[in-house]
């Protein structure tokens, strides 16, 4: 795919955008990221059994805290490793995903 992010930026709101190479500008809630990690941890999570309903999730400052991108690192021209600000960066998401995530939104207009 040939295909690349031209920009990225956080949005006032906190939300990833992502402006591509063909034109196209997706924007992503860092929460849905999040639970579309891809690495190994997070998707055996996934696959685990929900807790019983009668224990309470207790969580940790960091997880209650309201959960931002602490950095994005080009891996190779096909992926870019996700850092959250929970310490998790183990996700490397491949740019075929991150099109086929988040949702479009409209260009910037030219100035
Ligand atoms: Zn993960």
């Amino acid at each position: 795919m040939d295909i690349q992010p031209s920009k990225l930026e956080i949005t006032a709101e906190g939300r990833l955008r992502i402006v591509w190479s063909d034109g196209q500008v997706r924007e992503y809630s860092v929460g849905e990221l999040r639970d579309a990690c891809p690495c190994a941890t997070c998707r055996e999570k996934r696959s685990a059994p929900p807790p019983p309903s009668t224990a309470l999730p207790i969580l940790s400052a960091a997880e209650a805290a309201p959960l931002r991108i602490a950095a994005m690192n080009p891996v190779g021209r096909y992926a870019y490793g996700i850092e959250f600000s929970d310490g998790h960066d183990t996700g490397i998401f491949t740019l075929d995903s991150l099109r086929e995530m988040g949702e479009e939104v409209a260009p910037a207009r030219k100035e």
